[in-house]
């Protein structure tokens, strides 16, 4: 049975050491604020289907897309060259030719561009709002995080500039004075985990002074692992404000001490946090 904050929508699963005394935070940018890239899951998916299905005619569309599934969703929140290795040795394993895990990438990055552009074109024209691109809720975090004097980085496994680039269109890119972490091509190197150890470093976090909110196993996982509090965004990127069951559980899985659908009760979620336990 799911526990709920009373008169709210924010789960409780795991322990939250209270009241909470949150010096740094790390962000999550796709899915968790920026819904520029929604439903790009979807679009990814379909990809690693057509590359397995010319890769093994005889085996069934539905058994092929399982299996990408698994590299989408289980790698989400790792840049997107790691899934896409997950592709290229996924088309080698079964005697194919595999293209490069950037050739991939760049299929990819093609195939979303038009959806991205779409909407950054309507932002561009008026015709939707900067809330409109946004999980519900996430201009509010971010105001709330900077009123408690909390040092705020943003990190994703998007390509850095062009995360930089959605987070200035945004207008939050002034939000991330720990910095704005995407990302970067060979030799230099970029993991949340890496980000995480930086912050906690620079600013000495004991574990539970950091906060990590994300929509991403990888993101919560390493959060846990680093003993800070972590908030997993189950967003339907689809329907926002919606809880997506599926993003739930494997946020759940990743080690998510509460689940938010989307951003909106600030108030209730920092009530809880900042109270003593009982
Ligand atoms: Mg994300």
């Amino acid at each position: 049975m799911a526990t709920f904050l009373p008169g709210s929508r924010i789960e409780i699963v795991g322990e939250v050491p209270r009241p909470a005394r949150i010096h740094a935070a790390l962000l999550d940018f796709d899915g968790t604020l920026s819904l520029i890239r929604g439903g790009w899951q979807r679009i990814m998916l379909d990809l690693m289907v057509d590359v397995l299905a010319d890769a093994a005619p005889c085996e069934s569309e539905d058994a092929l897309r399982a299996e990408a599934r698994g590299y989408v969703v289980d790698l989400t929140g790792e840049p997107t060259i790691v899934q896409m290795q997950a592709l290229a040795d996924a088309v080698a394993r079964r005697g194919a030719r595999a293209d490069s895990p950037e050739a991939y990438k760049q299929r990819y990055l093609e195939r979303l561009q038009e959806t991205i552009q779409g909407r950054l074109d309507a932002l561009a024209a008026g015709a939707l709002s900067r809330e409109d691109l946004m999980v519900p809720g996430a201009i509010q975090l971010l105001e709330e995080l900077a009123r408690r004097d909390i040092a705020c980085c943003l990190a994703s496994g998007t390509d850095h500039d062009q995360v930089v680039r959605e987070a200035g269109l945004l207008g939050i890119a002034d939000c991330f004075d720990a910095g704005i972490y995407g990302a970067v091509p060979p030799p230099a190197v970029f993991s949340k985990a890496l980000v995480i150890d930086d912050l906690r470093r620079c600013h000495g976090l004991a574990g539970p002074d950091l906060l990590v909110v994300g929509d991403g196993p990888v993101e919560i996982a390493e959060g846990e692992r680093a003993g800070a509090i972590t908030v997993g965004v189950a967003s339907d990127e689809d329907h926002p404000g919606r809880l997506d069951a599926d993003k739930r559980a494997i946020l759940i899985g990743a080690g998510a001490a509460l689940i938010v659908p989307d951003l909106t009760e600030q108030q209730q979620l920092w009530e809880y946090l900042e109270a003593p336990a009982r």
